[in-house]
């Protein structure tokens, strides 16, 4: 192996320790803390697990954390009644509604209910659209913490060559336009994309966002690139114990990039620290305060 690891929970912590900082000066000038509301519908035990660690590393820092946990028949009118109450409370800057909802509610409905400025998992049309037209707004947790990290191992992305594989509206996409943003010369692969090997071996820098176990094999790296897996994927290996592992094999990659994420203990950590990060955001701008410094 010669890649260097990238460390996701460290520079998560980082992260999270200077959110915590930030967010004191900005309560001293708000005269409360900032707040986010989680609301979880059902007993989904992934979303039980990702609920309670958003709750408790908000708690952690200082942020005031208002938790929802709704029945899983909970009508989708109850439920944008809750949304509608949160985006109009004084004390909450932040709306996160956990994915994915029962059947039996439309999420879209839900999503365009949060007040953008609450949008901190800027999801919404409004904020995708102030993103891709280079406009502050909020934009989503996990591809503002994959170009944290790249940014760990490369001071610029300026000019560099970036593949994004994947292009979801809540990775590939804001990724994509994150990139651009940073100056990286962008390309959006996806399943219809032609010898896709060939196209990743272009990439400095090479986001992995598909959903495929181990996917992308070493001889699609450039030596030297950097790597950011964001995939999740739990599968169960020949001795019968299940284990999670990202859309890029590992081992062969690090073989052959400069750097790479690890799954698990890269892209994930991150997104919870980046969740708290535009709290703050959000809370700043909503009181029309200058950005937090993060
Ligand atoms: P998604 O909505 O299913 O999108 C997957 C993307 O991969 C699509 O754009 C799809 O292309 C593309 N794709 C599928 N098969 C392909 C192939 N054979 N060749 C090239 N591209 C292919 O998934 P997502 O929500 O973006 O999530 C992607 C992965 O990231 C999942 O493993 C998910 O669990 C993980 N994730 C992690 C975090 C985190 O916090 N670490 C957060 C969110 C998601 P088409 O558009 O052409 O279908």
């Amino acid at each position: 192996m010669s890649a260097k690891i990238i460390d996701g929970k460290a520079i998560a912590a980082e992260l999270r320790a200077k959110v915590a900082v930030e967010g004191r000066l900005l309560a001293e000038k708000l005269g409360r803390p900032p707040g986010l509301a989680v609301v979880l519908v059902g007993d989904n035990p992934a979303s039980e697990v990702y609920v309670r660690n958003k709750a408790r590393a908000s708690v952690e820092i200082g942020l005031a954390s208002f938790e929802h946990k709704l029945p899983v028949t909970t009508s989708e009118t109850e439920l944008l009644e809750l949304v509608l109450t949160l985006s109009a409370d004084l004390k909450i800057d932040g709306i996160l509604v956990q994915l994915p909802l029962p059947a039996t509610i439309d999420p879209a409905r839900i999503l365009n209910a949060i007040s953008p400025a609450k949008d901190v998992d800027g999801f919404s049309p409004l904020n995708a659209g102030r993103l891709a037209s280079g406009l502050p707004g909020l934009a989503p947790c996990t591809p503002l913490g994959c170009v944290s990290l790249a940014r760990s191992v490369r001071s610029s992305l300026a000019g560099l060559e970036a593949v994004v594989v994947g292009r979801s509206n809540i990775v590939g996409k804001p990724l994509a336009q994150l990139l651009l943003a940073e100056n990286a010369t962008v390309t959006i692969a996806h399943s219809k994309t032609k010898n896709l090997p060939a196209v990743c071996r272009r990439a400095d820098l090479l986001f992995a966002a598909i959903g495929k176990p181990e996917f992308v094999r070493g001889d699609w790296i450039k030596p030297g690139a950097t790597v950011i897996d964001i995939g999740i994927n739990r599968i169960t290996g020949p001795e019968g114990k299940s284990r999670v592992v990202g859309d890029v094999a590992f081992r062969e990659a690090a073989k052959v990039a400069g750097a790479i994420s690890p799954v698990p203990g890269g892209v994930g950590p991150m997104t919870i620290a980046c969740l708290l990060a535009n709290t703050l955001r959000a809370a700043a701008m909503r009181a029309s305060l200058s950005p937090p410094n993060l």
